[in-house]
């Protein structure tokens, strides 16, 4: 495979048109009418190009639920999403909460080579909410673990979620909270409002979210730690953010696209497809996420990519499995919401799906402005191009997308991960090629 790539006349961010040129692992020169022997060329007219993503959090399910995906299927989905570093969420089987198991993930992540894999270390043991998990040991591995989460869970414990904020400062790290607060939320199915009280299914309140978050700025000013708020998804909680941000509150948040797109409507089909938590909400609430990520409020769009098998989610609502995939669909819906309806321009979807995710996760070696001599981790998208989602623009193990037969603007036709071809013109590069290539930048 070519380790040099020449890409003529990308629109940089969606602004100026320049040709990369890239060699080995970097961008070594940006300009007008470039050329070079023996590189690849890709014609990028009317493509924009962005720093390659990076997703804050991602459910990789490895070790423990092959069935669902692995690293290797889910660094796929991420390449063909235009993504070329993932942040792996701790609820796996062993959980993420040693630094053998960390260690075991970045390693998988390393030999697959689709993307950059980020560990994300469970804040308490086994994600059971008693004890805090060996977040030092993490830390120190050569997995260098610097975000802490038991998402899927609350830690909703507050002597807990202030050791952990308190641990995490010492190393500058993060803890990111999944706000649900377990008690409002016994058995919930589906956001409560009008819809849940028509279909019969139990409620789950936007208070069992705004509540944690409100405890959780106040413990982390306290603290004077950092916070990360996990999938936002009322605008209620868009409000406390928004003040705790003007107090001067170290904290950051993200939104899932599914829920900048898809209300609790959609639940009126009993298709479980649109199960997942946190609920979609109200149109209102999918209105005012969208404000709040354009005005800065929201710092990051995250896929919550969260595959399951069909068996578990192709049944009855209620005993279906909460979760949807979203590294695929994630950069189209993002168009489709907010740039299409002129919320964002390209260079804020650079800021929102790449820079300031790999801040919050200090990934330093990826979200930077596309200059020469920055790592060449690159996505190119057609933003021209309308397209029904469906199965087969899914390449991860599961299928559970909630975008069946709905019309998304964009898709991803190029990712460079560290100079090497994940996904070209189209297609995913073959898993023997994209391993080899990633070895010889670890040995190169
Ligand atoms: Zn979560």
């Amino acid at each position: 495979m070519s380790t040099k790539f020449l890409i003529k006349g990308a629109r940089i961010e969606g602004g100026a048109v320049a040709d990369i040129l890239t060699s080995g692992t970097r961008i070594v020169e940006m300009g007008s009418q470039l050329s070079s022997a023996g590189a690849t060329v890709i014609e990028a007219d009317g493509f924009v190009a962005l720093p390659g993503l990076v997703d804050l959090h991602t459910h990789l399910r490895e070790p423990g639920f092959e069935q669902s995906e692995t690293v290797l299927t889910g660094t796929q989905a991420a390449a063909a999403g235009g993504f070329t570093a993932v942040f792996a969420m701790a609820n796996t089987n062993p959980v993420a909460d040693t630094a053998g198991v960390v260690e075991q993930v970045q390693r998988l992540g390393d030999e697959a080579g689709y993307a950059t894999v980020r560990p994300i270390g469970a804040v308490t043991r086994g994600l059971e909410g008693v004890q805090l998990a060996e977040l030092g040991a993490m830390a120190e591995s050569r997995a260098r673990v610097r975000v802490f989460s038991d998402d899927g869970k609350c830690v909703h414990d507050a002597l807990l979620m202030r050791r952990a904020l308190e641990y995490v400062k010492t190393f500058g790290g993060v803890v990111a909270q999944h706000a649900q607060e377990p008690r409002l939320t016994i058995d919930a199915q589906m956001n409560e409002g009008e819809v849940s009280a028509r279909l019969g299914l139990a409620g789950w309140p936007a208070v069992a979210e705004e509540s944690i978050i409100a405890r959780d700025v106040l413990l982390a000013e306290h603290v004077g730690s950092r916070l990360h708020v996990c999938h936002l998804s009322t605008a209620g909680s868009v409000d406390v953010i928004r003040w705790a941000k003007k107090r001067g509150i170290n904290v950051t948040a993200e939104v899932t696209p599914h829920h900048l797109l898809l209300t609790d409507a959609r639940a009126e089909s009993y298709d479980a497809k649109f199960k997942v938590n946190p609920p979609l909400r109200r149109q209102e609430d999918v209105l005012a996420l969208r404000d709040a990520l354009a005005d800065g409020t929201i710092d990051i769009v995250a896929t919550d990519h969260a595959p399951h098998p069909a068996e578990t989610k192709e049944c009855e609502w209620s005993a279906a499995a909460f979760g949807m995939v979203g590294l695929e669909s994630a950069l189209s819906v993002v168009q489709t919401t907010m740039v299409e309806t002129g919320l964002l321009s390209w260079a804020d979807v650079a800021r929102v799906l790449s820079k300031k995710p790999a801040q919050i996760g200090l990934l330093t070696t990826q979200g930077h402005d596309l200059v020469a001599g920055s790592s060449a981790n690159i996505v190119l998208v057609d933003p021209a191009v309308t397209r029904v989602f469906g199965r087969d623009n899914l390449v991860g193990r599961s299928h559970n997308t909630p975008y069946g037969g709905i019309e998304l603007r964009g898709a991803v036709h190029t990712t460079l991960h560290n100079g090497y071809a994940t996904m070209l013109q189209g297609s995913l590069v073959d898993a023997t090629t994209v391993a080899a290539a990633a070895e010889e930048v670890r040995h190169g």
